[in-house]
């Protein structure tokens, strides 16, 4: 199959994590860590984003494992971002307890020679500036798939109409679009975002799996049934980097959701990165025939 390289902007934090299951601070995290950390073992990924002279070394080891190319990942004197959540008991929920920019707030990311010319834009989620800043810098029109969050709905709509307007594929969560869209009819909603410029649309649905809207087009895939779940933060992302590195490996929308899925199971399992990074390819190979003969046969 042939593959393509993939430039993935987004945050990159340390998160502290409350939830039943317990409480853990400074994991390493952010949105752009999650899709690198679960698209890296199979494609080319190329970072970028900015982090402090906080940062761990452990960290940068794990972005070093997964990325081909960190040129546009910058370290400066300063604070990493830094995000803190509190789920409620049954995990379906969280409240943000706070978000603290730290060197994202001065970013201004300068994207090097060669990355201007990869063929995938990953904008995982992060203020639209940046994610507008970044669209802006590439050459030959490259496939663009953006992620977001209320938080930016709310705040920097705008901004995200701009960014949206030159998206080939929107990742969005079902809270997010009902807010952007005006409607919790999945297919309206669906239908009204693909006008803000994105042709495919993919709605994540959490545990109840997710839909994705190409044209006129509708796939739908439910989820892997994980014994148990410890965390979901980032299992978006994950989706996310599951879906473009099989996109990028050539797959069809359908080996997209698949993959996506795999990989959010897999998130879910563990808090942060640890059940990304701990899983084998059997076991990956294994959740991905399952969902394909669960969902497509
Ligand atoms: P998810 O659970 O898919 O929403 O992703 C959680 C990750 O998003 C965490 O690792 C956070 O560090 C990161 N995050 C939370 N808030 C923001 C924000 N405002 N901008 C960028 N990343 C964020």
């Amino acid at each position: 199959m042939e593959m393509s390289s993939v430039l993935v902007v987004g945050s990159i934090a340390l998160d502290t994590i409350e939830n039943p299951h317990g409480k853990r601070e400074n994991l390493l995290g952010g949105s752009a860590t999650y899709v690198t950390v679960a698209s890296g073992r199979s494609i080319s990924v190329h970072v970028a984003g900015i982090i402090g002279d906080d940062f761990p070394p452990e960290g940068l080891e794990v972005f070093r494992q997964y990325s081909d190319d960190l040129s546009d990942l910058k370290q400066v004197s300063g604070k990493t971002f830094r995000w803190g959540g509190k789920y409620t008991e049954d995990m379906d929920t969280r409240e943000t307890l706070f978000t603290e920019l730290g060197v994202f707030s001065e970013y201004s990311p300068q994207i090097s020679h060669t990355n201007k010319t990869v063929p995938i834009v990953f904008l995982a989620n992060i203020h639209p500036a940046l994610q507008l800043s970044i669209i802006e810098q590439m050459e030959g029109n490259p496939l663009i798939i953006t992620d977001t969050m209320n938080l930016w709905i709310e705040t920097t709509k705008n901004e995200l109409l701009d960014v949206l307007n030159k998206t080939n594929i929107l990742l969005i969560n079902e809270g997010e679009a009902e807010l952007l869209s005006g409607t919790n009819d999945i297919e309206k909603s669906a239908g009204k975002l693909q006008k803000l410029g994105p042709k495919t649309v993919v709605i994540k649905k959490g545990s109840s799996g997710a839909i994705l809207f190409s044209g006129g087009e509708k796939i739908s895939i439910g989820v892997y049934p994980v014994r148990k779940v410890i965390d979901t933060t980032g299992a978006g992302d994950a989706f996310g980097g599951g879906f473009i590195s099989a996109l990028a490996s050539g797959g069809s929308f359908q080996d997209a959701l698949i993959n996506g899925s795999v990989l959010g199971s897999v998130c879910v399992e563990g808090f942060g990165i640890e059940s990304l990074k701990k899983v084998n390819s059997g076991e990956l190979l294994k959740r991905e025939r399952f969902l394909r003969t669960c969902f497509f046969s």
